[in-house]
């Protein structure tokens, strides 16, 4: 009755009962009609009102949109003047342009391991990290769960370095009473898709800071100095890029930006039905919410324990087994990672722009090979985890949060009729 949906039972999900990411409205609808009937379709009046509404809804005196998170992380390591050879603290996991900003501005990253409970970069070890050229620290607040700010920013004031938060996952997410992006010298959104507010694509870059708003405005449009909105001279006064958000999408963006906390709200109920429906289920490492922390459930990471299942093989492919396993049961689960960041070609083979550079640049402070086997935390939540975003989304409720907690159950439960060879042949 309750067979495997891998091996021929019925799934737990039924088809047809997820929904596509976001919801649209009407007030989608009359926001992108009304930027798409006039006449303008660059940087328009919806660009500034989204930073104006984005500014206050996080808590930041500056906000600029851009075309993308991505760009806006390079803005932070552009505008907290770090320069050629200086060396950046990045955490060893992430997505990969949580590092590549770095590269982008001839800076050299330096990875640190992340703490398996959080996954967030490992406060403990980030003094062991700091060199003298060391600069700043990006800080990610990975699948939604603030990093520990506070041990970090004490580090920073220590060291007398820059923080840059990577928000792109935590739109919302708190620590200590206060919303990620708030914390550090600046900080990134993302408006991806896959994000929690959706403009398609698109992000935003945070400051309190007048002379860092200064200089990532400078970066994101041409190195001019004066904005969109002003009357422009033309001029590049220094290195710029052209990172500018455009109308309709800014329009999607503040439509949705509008339904962001009932968003979250739905996220946390969703995360505390999964929670509560997955406690007692042997091999499962859920995801925790320390005490004052607010997860915004962008992601809901479970790791395996492969231990308590006893699996003594590659801990990869029982969990990519168990991957394919959840996805016949319609459990929407995914890989969100496979490689650690240091073991990415662009690291190992230090190709990024040609010569070595900017790693053998003669303005660099050396650093030796990126060894993947220094990560080993990283690795083992690397090769562990599966995680889900959309069934916690709106327009998703508890009978949803239910049904993939069947699912992950069901497989839980019957792990040992699980044949891994077999299930991985296809490749
Ligand atoms: C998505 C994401 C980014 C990049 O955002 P884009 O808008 O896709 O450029 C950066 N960092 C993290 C942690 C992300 O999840």
């Amino acid at each position: 009755m309750d067979e495997l949906a891998i091996l021929g039972g019925e799934p737990a999900v039924p088809e047809g009962m997820l929904q596509p990411w976001p919801p649209i409205s009407d007030l989608d609808r009359e926001y992108v009609m009304a930027s798409l009937e006039s006449d303008r379709h660059t940087f328009g009046p919806n660009c500034t009102k989204l930073e104006e509404e984005f500014a206050a809804w996080n808590g930041n005196k500056y906000a600029v949109t851009t075309n993308s998170g991505t760009a806006a992380l390079h803005m932070a390591v552009a505008a907290t003047g770090c320069g050629c050879g200086d060396h950046v603290i990045v955490p060893a996991y992430s997505w990969s342009s949580s590092v590549t900003c770095v590269i982008h501005h001839n800076c050299l990253p330096v990875f640190v391991d992340i703490d398996y409970e959080t996954m967030n970069i490992d406060p403990a070890k980030i003094e062991a990290a700091i060199t003298p050229r060391t600069r700043a620290i990006i800080v990610v607040h990975l699948h939604g769960l603030a990093a520990d700010m506070e041990a970090i920013l004490d580090i920073a004031r220590r060291h007398d370095l820059k923080v840059i938060e990577d928000c792109c996952q935590a739109h919302g997410a708190m620590v200590g009473g206060r919303k990620v992006g708030t914390w550090g010298d600046c900080a990134a959104f993302s408006f991806n898709q896959n994000k929690c507010l959706c403009s398609g694509e698109g992000g935003m870059f945070v400051t309190d800071d007048q002379a860092i708003y200064e200089r990532a405005r400078q970066v994101w449009s041409f190195g001019e100095t004066r904005t969109p909105v002003e009357s422009r001279d033309y001029h590049a006064y220094a290195l710029g890029w052209m990172y500018r958000n455009n109308d309709l999408t800014a329009a999607f963006g503040r439509a949705q930006l509008a339904r962001l906390d009932d968003y979250l709200q739905t996220q946390r109920e969703n995360a505390a039905v999964l929670l509560q429906q997955l406690q007692d289920v042997p091999g499962l490492i859920l995801p925790t919410e320390p005490p004052g922390f607010v997860h915004n459930w962008y992601n809901f990471t479970i790791r395996i324990d492969m231990q308590a299942i006893g699996w003594d093989g590659a801990p990869a492919r029982m969990r990519d087994a168990v991957l394919k396993a959840l996805n016949a049961e319609g459990v929407p689960a995914t890989v969100w990672q496979r490689w650690i960041l240091p073991a990415m070609t662009v690291f190992q083979a230090r190709n990024a722009y040609g010569q070595g550079c900017p790693w053998s640049c003669p303005y660099t402070e050396q650093l030796p090979p990126y060894d993947p086997a220094d990560f080993p935390v990283a690795q083992r939540h690397s090769d562990t985890h599966f995680g889900m975003t959309t069934p916690l989304r709106a327009p998703h409720g508890p009978d949803v949060a239910r049904a993939v907690a069947k699912g992950i159950r069901k497989v839980f439960s019957s792990i040992h009729k699980l044949d891994v060879d077999e299930i991985l042949k296809e490749g």
